[in-house]
């Protein structure tokens, strides 16, 4: 009797991260041999844009698993076409492996929707269920899932720990266009992306008309995230009128200022050597800011915005000193846009129509009051924007 994992996914695209967790599955449970099978049509999920085909991305999953020796890919579901159940991949599998032992191998998100599945209780008597999870999952919340999971479907799944499964798709697919992507994948698969440009890699982002960009940036953000980049640009085009400010530039500003929020501190670091943006310790332990540098790097070469862009974006965490209109624009619309929702922030935005100085002093004063509460120390460049500021309202 052979062991037999099944490990499916969308793999859009395959990354070092699912096959890091393969040789995990194998080496925890054993496995004789690990197929990837790949979904056709996930019943729960909408591709993506940019989504390449499905004989293309059978192609990449076979680049991506062809040094892993126990590995094969399976190409069953998409053989069959329409929507994928997993129910009817087990069932056929079990067809032509009746001997041998099935572990279908997925991570706890899973667990989720489990319920929802087709079938839910053939399939944990088709297959052993394995749940891979996080190293710091708290062990009385798996044994109450496992508890539950048993009363309903009969059979308790295996927990393992497996924190590769952890990598999402979603982040190499942004960073293929950040910049970035090149440590999460294979080079094999790294290059046959660019060949064919796939996942959009190829196509020219630079000087976009303006809802063009708007399109092409937003997909790169988490959906929470949307309606404030929307607020920041158009709230940035307002006060851009007032204060008589290039509006276009303002609009542009607004909506790529976080571009590379979506990202985690890892992937904004690995930015930062692609761009070849120099941190400092603060900034180093303190990566929720390097969206900012980042986001500015990333409307540079891969949007092509004008340096008047590029700095406002720069600076729209901290500040400086001596920031020119397009900056301090930015950085109160990120404050006040209508999504924005605390105690003072009527006041910010009274002030940021009539006294733009002192709009932004307030920003960073409340930003400073905050930090204050958490224990947090205020970076240089903004102690220095609230210096200039002080002193320039001293000479007036
Ligand atoms: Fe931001
Ligand atoms: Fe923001």
């Amino acid at each position: 009797m052979a062991k037999i994992g099944i490990y499916g996914g969308t793999f859009n695209p395959p990354h070092l991260g699912h096959i890091l967790a393969a040789k995990e599955f194998q080496r925890v449970l054993g496995l004789d041999l690990l197929l990837f099978v790949p979904v056709y049509l996930p019943p729960h999920k909408v591709l993506p844009p940019d989504t390449p085909d499905a004989t293309r991305r059978l192609e990449l999953l076979r680049l991506a698993t062809e040094n892993v020796p126990f590995a094969l890919v399976d190409d069953l579901e998409f053989r069959r076409a329409g929507a994928s159940y997993t129910v009817e991949t087990l069932r056929a599998l079990k067809e032509r492996y009746p001997r041998d032992k099935l572990y279908l191998c997925m991570g706890t998100d899973m667990l989720l929707s489990f319920d929802s599945w087709y079938h839910p209780k053939e399939i944990c008597a088709l297959a052993q269920v394995v749940m891979a999870h996080r190293n710091d999952a708290d062990e009385s919340t798996l044994e109450d899932y496992a508890h539950t999971f048993k009363k309903r479907y009969g059979k308790a799944p295996l927990f393992i720990p497996n924190d590769f499964l952890e990598m999402s798709s979603t982040a190499v697919r942004r960073l293929l266009i950040l910049g970035g992507a090149e440590a999460d994948l294979d080079p094999k698969v790294y290059r046959r992306i660019h060949e064919l440009g796939l996942y959009g890699v190829n196509r020219n982002r630079k000087n976009l008309p303006f809802e063009q960009l708007k399109q092409e940036s937003l997909q790169l953000h988490n959906e929470s995230r949307v309606n404030h980049v929307i607020g920041c640009s158009e709230t940035a085009v307002e006060l851009a009128k007032v204060h008589g400010a290039n509006v276009e530039d303002a609009a542009r500003a607004g909506i790529l200022h976080d571009v590379t929020k979506a990202l985690s501190g890892a992937d904004q670091l690995r930015l930062c050597e692609t761009y070849g943006i120099i941190i400092d310790d603060f900034l180093r332990t303190h990566t929720k800011l390097l969206h900012a540098p980042t986001a500015a790097a990333v409307a540079e070469h891969v949007f092509g915005e004008n340096p008047a862009v590029c700095e406002a974006i720069r600076w729209h965490t901290s500040g400086r000193a001596n920031m020119s209109i397009l900056e301090k624009i930015i950085y109160v619309a990120d404050y006040m846009e209508p999504n924005r929702d605390f105690p003072g922030v009527e006041e910010l935005r009274r002030l940021a129509y009539s006294d733009l100085d002192a709009a932004l002093l307030l920003g960073l004063e409340m930003t400073q009051e905050h930090l204050a509460q958490q224990h947090a120390p205020m970076g240089q460049a903004s102690q220095e924007a609230m210096a200039y500021l002080r002193q320039g309202m001293k000479n007036t």
